[in-house]
C-alpha cells in the first residue's frame, strides 16, 4: 500500500509539472501570435508606399474618395462602356473588369453583375428602397432612413454614381453559391485592380456595413498595395497624403 501510495505521488506530481509546461508553451504561443500580429498591423500602417508606382495626377479619377462628406461634383460626367444585360461602367475600367470575369470563368467560378453605374435617379430610388425595407420591419421612417444610409448612400456620394464600382454575385445561386464568388474576388481582385470597399472590420472607418459583392476600382497599383496592407481606402489615401 505505501509503494502504491508512493507511485500515485509521483504520479501527480509528474502530471502537475506536465499541465504547467503546457500552460507556459499555451501562453508563450499566444503571446508571440498576439505580438506577431500588433507587429504586423503596425507595419501595415507605417510603412511608406511606393508612391512612384501608385500615382500621378492623371490617376486621380480612379483614387476618388466618394462617400457623405465627399460627394460627387454637380457637373460630374464619365464615358461608359455597355456590358450585358444593361450594365454600365467607366470606359477606362471596362478592359480589367472584362479580364476579371475571364480569369474567374477559366477557374470554374462564374460571377454575374448585379448593380452597377448608376444615375441619380437610380441611387435615389435605391436608398427609398432599403428606408422602405427597414419601416416594413418596424422601424420609424426617420430611423429606417438612418439605417438605410448605411446600405444605400444618397445620390451623389456613391461609387456607383462614379462608374467606378459594380456589385457581384453568382450567375445562378442554386449551381454556385455568391459566398463562392465572393471568396474569389477576396483574393484575387486586386490583381485587375479592384477592392472589396467595404470590409466588416472596416465599417467604422467607411460608415457602410459589410458589402462582401461591393467592388470598386483604384487601379491595379493601389489595389496591391491596398490587398497587401489590409487597409481600406480611406486609410490608404491618409497614408499617401500623409507622405506628401
Ligand atoms: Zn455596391
Amino acid at each position: 500500500m505505501k509503494r502504491k501510495s508512493g507511485l500515485g505521488c509521483t504520479g501527480a506530481v509528474v502530471i502537475f509539472v506536465c499541465i504547467a509546461v503546457m500552460v507556459t508553451l499555451t501562453v508563450m504561443k499566444l503571446t508571440g501570435g498576439a505580438l506577431g500580429r500588433i507587429k504586423t498591423e503596425m507595419s501595415l500602417i507605417t510603412d511608406p508606399i511606393d508612391k512612384d508606382a501608385v500615382s500621378s495626377g492623371d490617376d486621380d479619377w480612379q483614387l476618388m474618395l466618394i462617400d457623405a462628406d465627399n460627394p460627387l461634383p454637380d457637373d460630374f460626367s464619365v464615358n461608359l462602356t455597355s456590358l450585358a444585360n444593361g450594365h454600365k461602367i467607366d470606359s477606362r475600367v471596362y478592359p480589367y473588369l472584362q479580364k476579371m470575369f475571364d480569369d474567374a470563368r477559366s477557374q470554374g467560378i462564374f460571377p454575374s453583375i448585379s448593380s452597377s453605374y448608376r444615375t441619380s435617379a437610380e441611387q435615389q430610388s435605391e436608398l427609398d428602397q432599403k428606408t422602405r425595407e427597414f419601416i416594413n420591419q418596424g422601424c420609424s421612417p426617420e430611423d429606417a432612413l438612418k439605417k438605410a444610409k448605411t446600405w444605400a448612400a444618397l445620390p451623389r456620394t456613391s461609387e456607383h454614381q462614379a462608374g467606378l464600382a459594380v456589385d457581384i454575385t453568382s450567375v445562378d445561386a442554386s449551381v454556385q453559391s455568391p459566398d463562392i464568388v465572393w471568396n474569389w474576388l477576396k483574393s484575387n481582385a486586386h490583381k485587375y485592380g479592384f477592392i472589396r470597399r467595404y470590409p466588416p472590420e472596416k465599417s467604422g472607418i467607411t460608415g457602410i456595413s459589410n458589402e462582401p459583392w461591393h467592388y470598386r476600382y483604384v487601379g491595379q497599383a493601389a489595389a496591391k498595395e491596398i490587398y497587401k496592407r489590409g487597409l481600406c481606402l480611406e486609410e490608404y489615401l491618409e497614408i499617401l497624403h500623409r507622405e506628401d
